[in-house]
C-alpha cells in the first residue's frame, strides 16, 4: 500500500495508530491544531509545527522571500490562535541548495522578523541543512494558554451554530491569479501571500465559555469542518447562502467564471478561525464580538448529530463538484 492510497488524514491515524502511546491524561497529542502539555497549575504551553516546501506550498517565483517568511510565521501563529494561546517562542529549521542567494534569505528573515516583533515571538533556534533540490522552512511555535480556557477540535455540540471569523476563499482565489498568471488583484494576492494569524480574535474567543469547538481554517471549511465532526464525533451542515464571500472574490469569480460558493469552501489558506457555540450564546457573542473587531461573526452553519457533512443551497441539500487539498 501507497501513503496516497491512505490519504493524508488516514496517515496522521496510522501514524497515531502506530505509534499507540499512553500520553499522561493531562497531555493532548496528535489530533488537535496543538500539542497541550501542562506549565503550571494555571496554565498550558501549546506546541505547534509547520512546513512549507517551495513547489508544493509555494512556488518561489510568485512570492516575494519577505512575504514567504512573513506567511511562515503566520500559518504556525495561527495553530496557536486556534487554541486561543498567545504565542512565546519560534524554531526556524531550513534546508537550502546551495546556490540560494543571500539576497533572498534576508529577505525571507526579514518578513519573518516583522511579524515576531509584531506578535512578540523570539525565534530561539532551528536548524539549518542543505538541500537537494527544494527550499524546505519548517517552523515550530511555542504558546501559553490558561488550561481551562483552552479550545480544543472536540467540543463541539449538536445544536452549536458553526460560525467563521471573517472571508472565505480570498486566499484560494489569489493562488489561483498567481498559478493561472492572471492580472494582478492586490487585495487577493495579499490575502494569499500575507495572511494574519487571529490571534487577538482567538484569544477573546477563548474567553467566551459559549464557544466550544475552535480550529483554524487552513485547509478549507470542507476539509476542516470534518476535522471538527471527526474529533467531536457530529455532523454539521453548512448553508452555501451564507458564506462569508468578499466584494473582490465575487467580482473575480464573476470575471473567470469561478463557482463562487465552491470555491469558498473548498480553498485554504484563509488562516480564519472556525468555531462552534452554543445556541443560547450565540447572540450575545456574537454581538460582543462585531462590538470588540468591527467586524461580523459569521453564522455559516449548525452543529448535527450523525457524522455527514451535509451543504445547503437554497435550504435544499447541494452536493459539491469539486474536493478540496489534500497531500496525498
Ligand atoms: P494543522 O493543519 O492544524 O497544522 P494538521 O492537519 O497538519 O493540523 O495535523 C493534524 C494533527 O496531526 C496535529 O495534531 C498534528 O500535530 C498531527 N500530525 C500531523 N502530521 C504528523 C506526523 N507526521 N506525526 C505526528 N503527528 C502529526
Ligand atoms: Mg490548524
Amino acid at each position: 500500500m501507497k501513503i496516497s492510497d491512505l490519504g493524508e488524514f488516514n496517515f496522521i491515524r496510522h501514524i497515531s495508530e502506530c505509534l499507540n502511546q499512553k500520553l499522561p491524561k493531562e497531555v493532548t497529542g496528535i489530533g488537535d491544531d496543538c500539542a497541550v502539555v501542562p506549565l503550571d497549575k494555571e496554565n498550558a504551553l501549546l506546541l505547534t509545527t509547520d512546513q512549507l516546501i517551495e513547489n508544493v506550498h509555494f512556488v518561489k517565483e510568485l512570492l516575494k522571500p519577505y512575504e514567504l517568511g512573513y506567511k511562515s510565521l503566520a500559518v504556525n501563529l495561527s495553530d496557536i490562535a486556534a487554541m486561543g494561546g498567545k504565542p512565546l517562542y519560534a524554531l526556524l529549521s531550513l534546508g537550502m541548495p546551495v546556490n540560494l542567494d543571500i539576497e533572498w534569505t534576508d529577505q525571507f528573515i526579514n518578513g519573518l522578523k516583522e511579524l515576531a516583533h509584531a506578535e512578540n515571538v523570539f525565534i530561539i533556534g532551528g536548524d539549518t541543512t542543505r538541500s537537494p533540490g527544494p527550499i524546505f522552512i519548517s517552523l515550530t511555535v511555542i504558546g501559553k494558554c490558561a488550561a481551562s480556557k483552552i479550545k480544543r477540535r472536540s467540543s463541539a455540540k449538536p445544536g452549536d451554530v458553526v460560525c467563521c471569523t471573517g472571508f472565505v476563499g480570498d486566499s484560494g482565489a489569489g493562488l489561483k491569479i498567481l498559478l493561472e498568471n492572471l492580472p494582478a488583484n492586490p487585495k487577493l494576492i495579499e490575502a494569499h501571500c500575507s495572511p494574519r494569524a487571529q490571534l487577538k480574535e482567538g484569544m477573546w474567543l477563548a474567553e467566551q465559555s459559549g464557544v466550544h469547538a475552535m480550529m483554524d481554517l487552513s485547509d478549507g471549511i470542507n476539509s476542516d469542518v470534518q476535522r471538527i465532526m471527526e474529533a467531536s464525533h457530529c455532523g454539521a451542515q453548512i448553508d452555501l447562502d451564507r458564506l462569508p464571500l468578499s466584494k473582490v472574490f465575487l467580482e473575480a469569480c464573476e470575471k473567470y467564471d469561478w463557482m463562487p460558493q465552491e470555491l469558498g469552501v473548498i480553498s485554504g489558506e484563509d488562516y480564519h478561525l472556525l468555531v462552534t457555540i452554543d445556541p443560547e450564546a450565540y447572540s450575545n457573542i456574537s454581538k460582543s464580538f462585531e462590538n470588540e473587531f468591527k467586524r461580523p461573526l459569521y453564522e455559516i452553519g449548525k452543529i448535527i448529530k450523525g457524522s455527514e457533512l451535509v451543504y445547503l443551497k437554497g435550504d435544499v441539500p447541494y452536493e459539491l463538484r469539486t474536493t478540496g487539498f489534500e497531500h496525498f
